[in-house]
């Protein structure tokens, strides 16, 4: 039992929220639940649910041998699904060094045997360059610290 409050920043807490699919066996519902889920594996650099979660064909060999990321926040803008193929576009910030990233994504899920997988997804930003944050700044991850005292 775990009483930290969900990654994805749904506001609640893990085991009532991603932690059903990342931990506990249950399978996501939907495109928009599943990739919430992965966000929050990515959080956690759990490699293992990530890749129970994508497609065989599109699935990077050397995924396990990145880093856990600095991922800060998740925003939702869109999703879909229709039969078994679905699409959500989402926007996921992380902190890298001193810049915030935010990587802007159109993902595109099918369904299989049941499970919805991640198959693939076109960047929507490619060209945006990463911000540099000042030390003084408020931290982008909304602690309310100012970046120095808290991701950097
Ligand atoms: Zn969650
Ligand atoms: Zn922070």
């Amino acid at each position: 039992m775990s009483l930290d409050r969900c990654p994805c920043g749904s506001s609640l807490l893990f085991d009532a929220c991603c932690g059903r699919y990342v931990q506990g066996g249950l399978l996501a519902p939907d495109p928009a639940s599943l990739m919430r889920s992965r966000y929050t594996a990515f959080c956690r650099n759990d490699i293992a649910y990530l890749k129970a979660t994508w497609h065989p064909e599109t699935y990077p060999e050397d995924l396990g041998s990145e880093e856990a990321s600095n991922w800060i926040k998740l925003e939702i803008i869109d999703s879909f699904e229709e039969g078994d193929e679905g699409e959500v576009e989402f926007k996921a910030s992380l902190i890298f060094g001193d810049k915030l990233e935010i990587l802007h994504e159109l993902s595109y899920f099918d369904k299989i045997d049941g499970r919805w997988l991640y198959h693939s997804g076109d960047f929507q930003n490619e060209n945006e360059k990463p911000q540099k944050i000042a030390k003084s700044a408020p931290c982008p991850c909304g602690s309310g610290k100012t970046f120095k005292q808290c991701h950097f």
